[in-house]
């Protein structure tokens, strides 16, 4: 599906206006007849389609190239239509959703039998969020229809954090993209397994497990695919969470993550050029002035003691690295405590490899 124009709704500073916002208005009634719209969220912007209209599901694989086995999350506007959804709400999901909802936390639930296998992948779970975002809230309620939502980027590419990053990648692909300015978090939900006797994290994101834990107690959280003996094994690939085998949010350019002093990523700075490689650093800001006059092209993460810029800076940064000359990008890593979990968890997806 191409499309001559992708028009673009202008809906910035959203917060306060009234719902009636003529935008956003459009964009629902398209999400309505069948069309897939782009939109800002709190985590990253997404790419939304009419969860109960095949045909429109089917357009967000096409326009994202995203592999038909890795289901969406559907997006709802209030937390009744989590029952239109669900064959049943464990009592595990129906206290997350109680305290996180709105918010960046996906639930994952039985399926009821209508919820479309497109969606779903075939699988017996559907898995549902309630965004905090004034405008993907008010879209979803002129949609008047539950919204299926991937990020709105070119499968394996770094999600889209503005409406520019959507641009880049589908232009043209799909039929329309509401600017509401850059999204908040900056990564994408923690996605929670409530089917079973404990939660079970299968994507870390915006909540952290140390958040749910407060809520449902220390032995009740466990992450899918995590060893306490090894912390990288985080994106072990789980049957549970099928969309985690694919490699994603990369930059085109090859991504090396290097767990080591300012040395060692000096080092390896040196190495590459002696190869005759142009050498793009990640690395936080107060490695800034050890690093910046080595490498090619230095990018500033943000500060060692703020994760959150970090986690929100993240795919931007990863993009711009990209937008260099460079033939390869060298990036620092972070302990995996709280924001950290879901920073990591990204940039070893998002890597040619990890070197310890
Ligand atoms: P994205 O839409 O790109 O943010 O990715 C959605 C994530 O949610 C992927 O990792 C999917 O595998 C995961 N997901 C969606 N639906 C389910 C489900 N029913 N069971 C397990 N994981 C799911
Ligand atoms: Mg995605």
């Amino acid at each position: 599906m191409s499309y001559k124009q992708t028009t673009v709704w202008d809906v910035d500073n959203f917060e306060g206006k009234s719902f009636s916002e003529p935008g956003i208005k459009e964009a629902g009634l398209w999400i309505k007849r069948g069309e897939v719209i782009a939109f800002p969220t709190e985590t990253v912007y997404g790419l939304g389609a009419d969860a109960t209209n095949d045909a429109a599901v089917e357009k967000i694989f096409e326009a994202k190239g995203r592999p038909g086995d890795n289901p969406l999350i559907v997006h709802i506007d209030d937390q009744k239509q989590l029952t239109e959804l669900a064959s049943s709400v464990p009592h595990l999901a129906r206290q997350l959703a109680d305290c996180f909802w709105p918010g960046p936390l996906t639930l994952i639930v039985p399926k009821k039998e209508a919820v479309s296998e497109k969606v779903t992948a075939g699988l017996s779970t559907v898995a549902v969020r309630m965004p905090d975002h004034p405008i993907a809230r008010a879209l979803i309620k002129e949609a008047e229809v539950p919204v299926a939502a991937p990020s709105a980027n070119r499968s394996g590419r770094p999600s889209p954090t503005k409406a520019e990053h959507v641009k880049h990648d589908l232009n043209g692909r799909i039929a329309g993209i509401v600017d509401g300015g850059p999204s908040g978090y900056g990564l994408e939900s923690t996605v929670v397994d409530c089917t079973g006797e404990k939660a079970w994290i299968l994507r870390p994101g915006g909540i952290t497990k140390e958040q749910l834990e407060d809520v449902l107690g220390k032995n009740q959280v466990g992450i899918s695919g995590w060893e306490e003996e090894n912390q990288a094994n985080i994106t072990t690939e789980s049957p549970k969470a099928p969309g985690m085998k694919y490699r994603h949010y990369a930059p085109e350019a090859p991504l090396i993550l290097l767990n080591g002093n300012k040395k060692v990523i000096l080092n390896r700075i040196k190495q590459e050029q002696n190869k005759g490689n142009k050498v793009a650093v990640l690395a936080v800001e107060e490695h800034k002035r050890d690093l910046e006059h080595a490498a090619d092209t230095f990018v500033s993460l943000g500060s060692i003691n703020n994760l959150e810029y970090i986690a929100a800076q993240l795919y931007d940064n990863l993009r711009q690295a990209d937008r260099t000359e460079a033939d390869i990008i060298l990036c620092e890593t972070f302990s995996t405590k709280g924001v950290g979990l879901a920073i990591m968890n990204r940039l070893e997806k998002a890597a040619d490899a990890y070197e310890k």
